[in-house]
């Protein structure tokens, strides 16, 4: 696994030193470091050249605090038999404020973030998933808190999180990354920010749940905070609303809410939301997180009423009611279903 990092490591570099005089040399080996540094210290567990898993919260509150995150409640995956991943680990189409990965131009250094110039196989990935999970899961054996029999259950994880940072749809055997986890009985959410349609459209195995991030009511509102590369980008994001309705899966429009950026227009993002017609509307707050620290502050973080207020502004505009709610995450659920589709494991 070094020597791939390596790789990428070595990848950013020529690109850094093809765009900048030879003299900073020294300075960019010292950016780099900081930027795997900073990575380390956020927990991330990279897997090959551009995947990784990264522990999330809600794994250590189930597994030392028999607490569940809101997506277990809601649709009933374990929190504790959850892999938090991505495929696509420094790649994306957009540049979000509110985003917790590293973007190019954070602590300094620049690559290309839209081409990933290697493929790790499917396999490759999920066999290395699965290790940095039993990683992670061998810290809680010397913790007198752990409960075991949650413990043990986590050693055998069965859902995918495909959702950590980047775009998952520039990895491009994704269906396969897909049925490679399926063959192995997990379930997998997978949540792209909708801005390449034909890569959705091509896909030949469905996730187990599709999530489409919605952040903003309008070109303009969408440039200034989801900051396309794109100038496509939200006509395509549009592609993607008006395909969804053709996907199988329960489908979901996820709508990251920044206090005083993003919600507003409750009539547009509404038409958004009919266009695609969703099973679920996931309306949730901005978590102060990650690198995201370097572009907003604490005060954009709304707070859980501002987000039920809002959430109830779209159930009127839309028709979707309130179904369900998790004050601790700050998320509202919409839906025209009484209550949400839960997964049974067998
Ligand atoms: S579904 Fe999401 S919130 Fe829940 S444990 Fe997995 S990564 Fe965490
Ligand atoms: S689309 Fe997702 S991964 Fe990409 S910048 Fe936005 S929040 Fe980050």
């Amino acid at each position: 696994m070094l020597l791939k990092l390596d790789l990428f490591i070595k990848e950013v570099l020529i690109f850094y030193v093809c765009t900048h005089v030879a003299s900073q040399c020294c300075m960019e080996n010292q950016v780099l470091h900081t930027l795997l540094q900073a990575l380390k210290k956020q927990k991330y567990h990279l897997v090959g050249r551009h995947s990784a898993v990264k522990r999330c919260k809600w794994l250590y509150e189930a597994i030392v605090h028999d607490r569940a995150c809101y997506k277990q409640k809601f649709y009933g995956i374990k929190s504790h038999q959850c892999i938090q991943m991505t495929p696509s680990l420094f790649y994306c189409t957009q540049q979000c404020l509110f985003c917790w990965r590293a973007q190019s131009g954070d602590l300094k250094i620049r690559w290309n973030e839209l081409r990933l110039p290697h493929w790790d196989s499917p396999e490759e990935i999920v066999e290395g998933s699965l290790r940095a999970q039993a990683k992670i899961l061998s810290g809680y054996k010397g913790n007198p808190n752990t409960n075991w029999k949650k413990l043990t259950e986590a050693l055998v994880p069965r859902h995918v999180a495909i959702s950590l940072t980047g775009e998952p749809t520039l990895y491009e055997p994704l269906s396969e990354l897909l049925r490679a986890f399926h063959n192995k009985r997990f379930t997998t959410f997978l949540v792209s920010n909708g801005t390449l349609p034909e890569k959705l459209e091509a896909l030949s195995e469905e996730p187990t749940q599709l999530y489409i991030s919605v952040c903003a009511p309008t070109e303009q509102v969408f440039k200034q905070v989801c900051r396309p590369h794109s100038t496509e980008a939200w006509t395509k994001l549009n592609e993607t609303l008006n395909l969804l309705p053709s996907f199988r899966c329960p489908t979901v429009i996820r709508m990251t809410l920044v206090k005083g950026l993003n919600m507003t227009a409750v009539e547009e993002y509404a038409q958004l939301i009919k266009k695609a017609d969703p099973t679920y509307v996931e309306a949730k707050a901005y978590m102060h997180v990650g690198f995201s620290n370097l572009r907003l502050s604490y005060s954009n973080m709304p707070a859980h009423k501002d987000i039920h207020t809002f959430g109830e502004l779209l159930a009127e505009k839309t028709g979707y009611k309130i179904i369900d709610e998790s004050a601790e995450s700050r998320v509202v659920l919409l839906s025209k279903l009484e209550k949400p589709i839960r997964f049974v494991f067998s």
